[in-house]
């Protein structure tokens, strides 16, 4: 439920208001807006009657919101989530380009591939050092020591770091040395660390989960906004399905439909998604052209000398072709883009009244 408050409200009416709601066992969450506040009611509403607060001094109207989700819907929050990470700026205008190995393997090793990422004109530079690996015998990568060299590599190079948190204290250890928290797709239902990473004030990349709905993923994203951290990034990283020629099947659909229903920035990662090398590419692309704020690609000097997943890494030469391949498409996404945002602005405009 939101209500939408007066521009002339009183302080008096805008504490009456809340004292009403928490009176009844509801949280309030506070949004104040240039032309309008909103409040948002959250939790259990079942003692609030919505014709009585229509009638309260200060109230403009009441909106209910049937989805189970609330903060993470365009209903609640109209305008796009922009996130913004150094000067890099995700969910704006400009596609991200996230980029780096799957797993942090050396300091030799990731300063190479940033030193590349950065010439290419990447964004953003990814490297896991806490690794969910399917076998409890694979590389597991190497933690503290790996978040070290991939922090120094982004400062060498100017890239913003990303990398995966797998349980509640690696939040803690990985707080200093990364700009982005990741949520592999095995803990987007680790509901005990989305908790703990909504109170943190650094943005997080939530992967779909392996067999998620749209629902879950969204349900997830709001046990981050809940705990008050509204930088939520999703990331559509492929579904298991029947289909065995692929490693997972890529959902195009959800790009689209996540822009109607919510204000959150979503990335897709072709990677995962395909598990292979040569879907990399019109796979990115066709995510672009869908709506997707960006990328993140796997990319490794010597892919077939990976300690993980590359079989799914682009080479140099090959992100070369693939960023050029963007760029030819860039300006026809971009006019798309600013056709969906005035959408947008015009929901925006409809929704302050
Ligand atoms: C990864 O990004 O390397 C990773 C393990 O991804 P996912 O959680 O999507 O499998
Ligand atoms: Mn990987």
């Amino acid at each position: 439920m939101i209500i939408v408050l007066n521009n002339r409200i009183a302080k008096e009416e805008y504490e009456s208001i809340k004292k009403y709601i928490t009176d009844r066992g509801a949280k309030v969450h506070e949004s104040k807006g240039t032309e309008k506040s909103i409040i948002g009611v959250i939790g259990d509403k079942r003692d609030l009657d919505q014709s009585a607060m229509e009638a309260m001094p200060g109230v403009e109207r009441v909106i209910s919101i049937l989805e189970p989700y609330k903060l993470a819907s365009r209903k609640f929050h109209p305008q796009n989530t922009i996130i913004q990470v150094g000067n890099i700026r995700i969910g704006d205008e400009e596609p991200v380009i996230m980029a780096g190995p799957c797993s942090v393997e050396s300091e030799e090793q990731i300063f190479d591939i940033a030193r590349e990422v950065s010439r290419q004109g990447g964004h953003i530079l990814r490297g896991g050092v806490f690794k969910p690996r399917t076998s409890p015998y694979s590389f597991q990568g190497f933690g503290i020591e790996g978040a070290r060299w991939l922090t120094a590599a982004g400062k060498e190079y100017d890239l913003p770091v990303i990398s995966e948190v797998m349980e509640m204290e690696d939040i803690e250890a990985l707080y200093p040395w990364v700009d982005i928290f990741q949520v592999g797709a095995r803990s987007m239902q680790n509901f005990k660390l989305l908790k703990s990473l909504g109170k943190s004030d650094k943005p997080v990349f939530l992967k779909r989960g392996l067999s998620a709905t749209l629902n879950e993923l969204l349900m997830s994203a709001e046990y981050i906004l809940s705990e008050g951290n509204d930088k939520v990034i999703l990331c559509e990283r492929g579904i298991r399905t029947f289909v065995e020629y692929t490693r997972n099947t890529f959902d195009l659909n959800i790009i689209p439909m996540i822009k109607n229903l919510s204000h959150l920035p979503i990335i897709v990662d072709p990677s995962h998604a395909t598990g292979r090398t040569d879907l990399i590419a019109p796979v990115t692309l066709a995510g672009l052209a869908a709506g997707a704020d960006g990328f993140m690609v796997e990319v490794h000097p010597r892919p077939f000398e990976a300690f993980s997943d590359g079989n799914q890494s682009l080479n140099y030469p090959q992100l070369e072709e693939l960023l050029t391949d963007w760029r030819t498409i860039r300006e026809a996404v971009l006019i798309l883009r600013q056709k969906k945002n005035k959408e947008v602005a015009r929901n925006v405009a409809e929704f302050h009244g």
